[in-house]
């Protein structure tokens, strides 16, 4: 289905020289620019004009080159990076919806998303409804002519949910509603525009800047799309403001060119953990084995090369246990309690209490989100065989096995 296409060798082409020839672009330390006569600013205030600037919270130079080689892995025509990932999440969404519109939300998305949809956009007179988006049934009777968006994550936090977007993209586009999904879980290894989504948030915190010293975002969509949301009288990004700096633009640029390996690693060391915590016997929630309900869809969907992933969940019964055993895994240094995710060090939580503790405990319990459920983002371990001794231990020791 999608297996021609390779999102690292889209940016390996990817070359942008700073000003003396240095292999890596000068970094904008500027947050206006000049102008040789007024006549041309009168211009760039009436429209974009292809490396000419204004003023750094509309566009600067850094930001679009990291926009632009997001875009080309996303296989989107453009992009935008934003200061985290819920700006890119919340202007995209408040870019297409006003007052009356109505969204129709995976009820399996990350926990900033969730409130946003649920507590905030209320006030603006956005209606949200959470559905289970694996139904697709369900998800077309809830569509209407007040209906703007279908959100979902390709792949959901915390229980590794996989989405049939060319199902939902098929659905959303023959009822004229936009499909906006979450790829942060999954960079290179998904490419979810090319699936049939019109609009991919990324937070790049996570896997793509993948050293946990920052917070940003990116929206990646069509050119028209990226102009709507910079437009300097109408856009979301223009008068919100959630700029990102030019100088962690210039970091995460860096840090892109070795997401491939990188995703690569996490995926091998993701099924690695995944498959030998089954074989103790343990509920693990991951979509590279081949009893994930939707372990089929994924394969179908994705890139070659980039694997599965490396975010997986393993349900050890109870918080008590799930508290236990993570208190032990840090001492042994498996990694650290931590939210977030995507780092090169293993990085742990128990998800029905902290990340995705802004949903109702009802609701956790209907997606099958139990207080013994413990999120893994593992990380970039040379020794993986060792670290899974070390995880058995701990989990001895707790009473889990
Ligand atoms: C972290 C995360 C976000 C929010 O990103 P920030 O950079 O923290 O604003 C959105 N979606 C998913 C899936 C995430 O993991």
């Amino acid at each position: 289905m999608n297996t021609k296409f390779d999102p690292s060798n889209a940016i390996q082409d990817f070359l942008v020289f700073g000003e003396f020839g240095d292999v890596n672009p000068s970094i904008t330390d500027s947050s206006t620019f000049t102008f040789l006569s007024p006549e041309r600013m009168e211009e760039l205030f009436e429209h974009e004009i292809e490396g000419c600037f204004l003023y750094s919270r509309h566009w600067n130079p850094t930001n679009k080159f990291l926009s632009d080689a997001l875009a080309r892995m996303e296989g989107s025509e453009a992009a935008q990076a934003k200061a985290s990932g819920m700006a890119a999440i919340s202007s995209a969404i408040i870019q297409i919806c006003g007052n009356g519109d109505e969204i129709i939300s995976s009820r399996t998305v990350y926990g900033g998303t969730y409130a946003l949809f649920k507590n905030f956009l209320p006030r603006f007179g956005i209606k949200v409804h959470f559905v289970d988006v694996q139904n697709i049934d369900a998800v077309s009777e809830l569509i209407n002519e007040r209906t703007k968006v279908v959100y979902c994550e390709s792949i959901s936090n915390p229980l590794l949910d996989v989405s049939d977007i060319p199902a939902l993209s098929g659905l959303c586009r023959s009822r004229g509603v936009k499909l906006v999904v979450d790829n942060t879980f999954s960079p290179m290894m998904l490419s979810p525009i090319r699936l049939g989504a019109d609009v991919v948030v990324h937070s790049l915190t996570k896997y793509i800047n993948g050293t946990s010293d920052c917070v940003a975002g990116a929206v990646c969509a069509s050119s028209d799309f990226i102009h709507q949301l910079t437009d300097i009288n109408s856009g979301a990004s223009m008068l919100f403001g959630a700029v990102l700096d030019s100088t962690r633009a210039a970091s995460i640029l860096k840090n892109l060119h070795s997401l491939h390996l990188r995703m690569r690693q996490h995926s091998q060391n993701g099924m690695f953990i995944a498959e030998n915590l089954q074989k103790l016997g343990l509920r693990v929630y991951y979509p590279g084995l081949p009893d994930h309900p939707q372990h089929k869809l994924l394969t179908e969907m994705m890139n070659e090369g980039y694997g599965y992933g490396g975010m997986l969940a393993v349900d050890v019964g109870d918080s008590a246990r799930a508290n236990q055993l993570m208190t032990r895994m840090q001492e042994e240094k498996v990694g650290y309690l931590a939210v977030s995710l995507g780092y090169f060090k293993t990085l742990f939580s128990a998800p029905g209490h902290s990340t995705s503790s802004e949903i109702p405990e009802d609701e956790r319990k209907a997606m099958g989100l139990s207080d013994g459920l413990v999120r893994f983002s593992v990380g970039l371990d040379n020794d993986i065989g060792l670290s899974f001794e070390r995880i058995k231990l701990c989990l001895s020791e707790s009473g889990v096995i």
